[in-house]
């Protein structure tokens, strides 16, 4: 079933309450402690809203890794506040940390992580393996999900079987299956061809326009303006090249 589209202006809750923003930074940074010490993303303000498809760009070892451990609660900020869906993510325990990270996150990687003896429905069912779905239920999930990145055709294929878009079709669909409210990807298209390319930022954009928010990590240029907002990181300092950041004068420090 298709969502209707939430757009960064429709901010509010069903209820009625102004929604709190998916990503806030209130002066997140992280220094790893070296000796030496570096300051892989330093201390910024960031506010993205529901329904946003937002791209990272930045050259090699500008910060985007630090800047994605950081969303997707794999690292924890050295400084500042991060805010997921309004959850002080600082205040959780590291168990917290895992549990919000497994409800809240669906995560695509450039290698596609599937495991090779196993169908593609399989391979989406088995991210239900730790979560309370139930065992009978998982398997018709998994169908969904294939379904929502059109390949409920290819349910019983092996990863050999499929192309490389396919395979990344397979891991979006993966991510989707604990209907997250953030998909991160990181250089999803880095392992594929321009056509395969072409078809897994296709799927974003559907998944977008049905109201998923979006954030995509890459060093590519053109994939970078396929966002509605694109994000840079350069020697670790983040700024919003948006329209929109421009008009209000949005801050990032
Ligand atoms: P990118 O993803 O843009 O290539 P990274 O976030 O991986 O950049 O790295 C940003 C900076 O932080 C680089 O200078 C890198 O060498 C440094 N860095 C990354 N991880 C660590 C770490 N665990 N300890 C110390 N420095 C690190």
């Amino acid at each position: 079933m298709r969502r209707r589209r939430r757009t960064p202006t429709d901010a509010s809750a069903p209820d009625g309450l102004p929604e709190p923003p998916v990503i806030e930074f209130r002066g997140a940074g992280l220094t790893y402690p070296g000796p030496p010490a570096v300051a892989a993303f330093k201390p910024a303000d960031l506010a993205l809203r529901r329904g946003e498809f937002v791209t990272v760009v930045g050259p090699s070892g500008s910060g985007k890794s630090t800047f994605l451990n950081i969303v997707g609660l794999l690292d924890r900020p050295t400084e500042g506040t991060y805010l997921l869906d309004g959850i002080d993510t600082g205040r959780l325990s590291d168990n917290g940390r895992t549990a919000l990270r497994g409800r809240r996150i669906g995560f695509v990687f450039q290698s596609f992580h599937l495991l090779p003896h196993r169908s593609s429905v399989e391979n989406v069912a088995l991210a239900m393996l730790y979560s309370a779905v139930p065992a009978r239920e998982r398997r018709a999930r998994a169908r969904e999900a294939l379904d929502r990145v059109g390949l409920a055709h290819r349910a019983q294929a092996l990863p050999s079987r499929l192309s490389g878009g396919e395979r990344q079709r397979v891991a979006v669909a993966r991510a989707l299956v604990g209907r997250p409210s953030l998909l991160l990807c990181d250089e999803p298209t880095g392992n594929l061809d321009t056509a395969n390319s072409e078809v897994v930022m296709e799927l974003l954009a559907e998944l977008h326009l049905a109201g998923l928010t979006i954030l995509v990590i890459t060093h590519d240029p053109a994939i970078a303006e396929r966002g509605s907002r694109t994000l840079t990181i350069r020697d670790g300092v983040l700024s919003d090249r948006s329209p929109a950041a421009a008009a209000t004068g949005q801050a990032i420090r």
